[in-house]
């Protein structure tokens, strides 16, 4: 009798592959509590790698997680912007990716790594519906302790490896947006995951000579790697160049897609270069560039988020 050889090891060597990011975000609705977005979208951009967006009718921020699955553990990527598992239901949802994962790739026991890109408020809220699950290392986002874990003996300086099983990751320590900032480099899908600190949106920097250095760091990475897509963790401008939604929006009509590309990075990296010593909002095609606190440009932004606000009210009377 011949038995099917099931393969129990992906062989994730061979790449970067491609993957699908045709996909249509969800970006919430005129009137957010009516919204009929699911509190998280799923997207697989392929069969061991995942992409989530947290709804606008969940947190306004609605930011991005990653999903990335080895032949020894996964790696969770941020935990979103609410705790509550009522409205927001993470731990059920990277649950279920799990289960589905390991009923096709089966094996005795499997680890997951919950870390984080930086740790603000909107990407770490998540954190306690993962303190009782088995087999699983909740990473703290403060500096410390992400030094410790990941093994940084030269930081920010020196990038580190992180083997998923197989699927080894390069991460790269990037301070500017958040003392804790990490970039990470996933040869598998030739993604380089950037967190706060690049991405098509407000690109916030309270330590900008820390700033500048990491997108050096990460420039230089890319010219050193096969890098597919630059991946944030957010999407707020709208599709004119240089203009962004309010703060605060709960509703992205037109927003541009998630993916940056090399070029972008290496134009966010000059642009930064060019404003370091202008504090103030500076607004390039596909970024916002806040350098500094930037207390000036806050009127006008609350001027639009009112704005914006007052315009779904009328919606919501029509
Ligand atoms: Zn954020």
């Amino acid at each position: 009798m011949i038995i099917d050889e099931v393969p129990m090891t992906v062989d994730f060597s061979a790449a970067p592959v491609g993957g699908s990011l045709d996909v249509r975000w969800i970006h919430g609705g005129p009137v957010a509590k009516r919204c009929a977005d699911p509190p998280i979208q799923v997207h697989r951009y392929d069969p061991h790698t995942v992409i989530m967006r947290q709804s606008k009718a969940v947190h306004f921020e609605a930011p991005f997680l990653f999903l990335l699955f080895g032949n020894e553990r996964a790696l969770l990527l941020d935990t979103g912007a609410t705790a509550d598992p009522g409205p927001f239901p993470l731990r059920s949802t990277v649950d279920g990716l799990v289960a589905d994962w390991l009923a096709e790739h089966p094996r005795e026991s499997y680890e997951l790594v919950v870390a984080h890109t930086h740790g603000h408020g909107d990407h770490k809220a998540g954190d306690p519906q993962f303190g009782d699950r088995p087999h699983t290392t909740v990473v703290a986002p403060d500096l410390d302790a992400v030094r410790a874990y990941f093994g940084f003996t030269d930081w920010p300086d020196r990038n580190v490896h992180f083997d998923l099983g197989g699927r080894v990751l390069e991460i790269a320590a990037i301070p500017g947006h958040h003392p804790a900032s990490i970039a990470t480099y996933d040869p598998w899908t030739g993604w380089l995951l950037t967190g706060d600190t690049v991405l098509p949106g407000r690109l916030l920097v309270p330590d900008f000579p820390a700033f500048t250095d990491s997108l050096d760091r990460m420039v230089a990475l890319t010219r050193a790697r096969p890098v597919t897509h630059v991946l944030g963790c957010h999407v707020e401008m709208t599709g004119r160049s240089g203009r962004d939604f309010p703060f605060a929006a709960t509703y992205q009509p037109g927003e541009v897609p998630l993916q940056l590309t090399v070029a972008d990075l290496a134009a966010a990296r000059d642009a930064a270069a060019a404003v370091a010593a202008r504090p103030g909002v500076h607004r390039y095609d596909r970024f916002v560039i806040f350098n500094g606190r930037c207390r000036g440009a806050m009127p006008g932004y609350v001027v639009r988020a009112l704005w914006a606000r007052l315009t779904n009210r009328f919606r919501r009377a029509r």
